[in-house]
């Protein structure tokens, strides 16, 4: 067995990469940045070394292939580059794997072609995680690459949660059916709420409430993911930052046939224009706390139809779940806003859920309980960790592979 230990993890958006370089042999992150607006005006990259200050390249990075190399770089520049022989696998997360892609996978010419033939159901995201892949590859053509995706872990979903009630025929023929995302974070955060129990992740049932800028739910029954919010695409469930969630779809004709308005605006509005920011203007939930304290009326109303979403949710979750062993909050809004957990579990004794507001209102660290002792439901709150769940599976195939 080789002593390659290192997993280096790129998320490549259409624009942008975030990486992250890990040493499994702990866990520990050595080095992790961003380059964004690539291909645009005003592109950059900051890189956060192990020790010592953060580093900023103010440069045109034209496209994927000169940021990677320049990523290379300042991991170079740390002792840490793409040529090193500790390197184990580049990881890549994968936002599309269809119902063909259920497990981690090595990276063939065979498998980049059946991403690419996904593109139809990710179109904005499954040609930049592409393009990443192709891009690593070429810098190191020996590595293993592995292609981890955002909808595996929802692959469990039963057919009675995974099936839309529409046409078979016409559903099957064009792939319509429910996929979910956000999947390592709820596979990270279920495990890792199970740990802060103490129990094994086989014996416990986690409604998982990722609240990001994209938001979703989950409901995971002794590890197997049962139930997700987000479906076909991730415009489905809660309300998001800028995305509507669930609409009445009759919603998208009104709109075409009496407003006019083209099938491609009607995306734009439930994507980018809808949520938060379509509510009441601003899609950070800070803002939205600040205005809603001081009265404003469009905040409150925003803050008031997030809430009542999530809690018809986790209400839903438990009628799946049966029993509820652990709910969890993660994300940026979950793991930061005390005022969005309390409201959303507030009167909800009777389903055994309530939080401590002394413990609900100390500021995030690591992962914490907040219900309070003796709670039949405990409530947690646990920063997610997408690129070590990605680096963890990445590095487990890689290590079977070779062994
Ligand atoms: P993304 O979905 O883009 O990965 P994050 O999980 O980082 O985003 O969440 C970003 C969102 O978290 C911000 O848009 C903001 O609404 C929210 N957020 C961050 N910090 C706080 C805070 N202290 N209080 C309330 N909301 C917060």
């Amino acid at each position: 067995m080789s002593a390659a230990t290192r997993v280096l993890v790129l998320n490549s958006g259409s624009s942008s990469v975030k990486y992250r370089l890990l040493d499994m042999a702990d866990g520990r992150p050595l080095a992790g940045g961003l380059v964004e607006r690539i291909g645009e005006e005003g592109s950059r990259l900051v890189h956060n070394p192990q020790r010592g200050e953060p580093r900023e390249q103010r440069r045109s990075f034209p496209d994927h292939a000169a940021a990677l190399k320049a990523v290379g770089e300042e991991l170079q520049a740390d002792g840490q580059g793409l040529d090193s022989p500790e390197l184990a696998a580049v990881a890549h997360r994968v936002v599309h794997g269809g119902t063909r892609f259920t497990e981690p996978t090595l990276v063939t010419e065979e498998v980049l072609a059946e991403i690419r033939a996904l593109t139809p159901l990710a179109p904005l995201h499954n040609p930049a995680n592409i393009t990443g892949i192709e891009v690593a590859r070429a810098l190191r053509p020996d590595l293993p690459q592995v292609a981890v995706f955002d909808t595996a872990f929802h692959a469990t979903l039963p057919p009675a949660a995974a099936t839309y009630a529409v046409d078979r025929a016409t559903a099957d023929r064009y792939g319509v059916r429910r996929y979910g995302f956000h999947g390592t974070s709820h596979q990270y955060v279920s495990r890792r709420t199970a740990a802060l129990l103490g129990r094994d992740p086989a014996e416990v049932n986690v409604i998982v409430l990722h609240l990001g800028n994209g938001a979703s739910a989950s409901a995971v029954a002794g590890g197997v993911c049962v139930e997700t919010s987000m479906g076909l695409t991730p415009l489905e469930g809660l309300v998001m930052g800028t995305r509507s969630g669930d609409v009445d779809p009759a919603v998208v004709f009104h709109l075409h046939r009496v407003g006019g308005l083209s099938m491609d605006a009607v995306d734009d509005l439930l994507n980018r224009r809808s949520g938060m920011v379509g509510l009441c203007g601003d899609n950070d939930m800070r803002e939205v706390e600040r205005r809603r304290g001081e009265g404003d009326p469009d905040a409150r109303l925003a803050f008031e139809v997030y809430i009542h979403r999530l809690r018809k949710y986790i209400g839903a979750y438990c009628a799946v779940l049966g029993r509820v062993d652990a709910l969890a909050f993660t994300a940026g809004v979950g793991e930061h806003s005390a005022g969005v957990r309390a409201a959303a579990t507030a009167g909800l004794e009777g389903l055994g859920i309530a939080v401590d507001e002394a413990l609900n209102g100390l500021p995030s660290g690591g992962p914490r309980l907040v219900s309070p002792a003796h709670s039949r439901v405990a409530v947690a709150v646990v920063p997610t960790d997408e690129e070590f769940e990605i680096a963890r599976q990445a590095f487990a195939l890689v290590r079977r592979t070779a062994g």
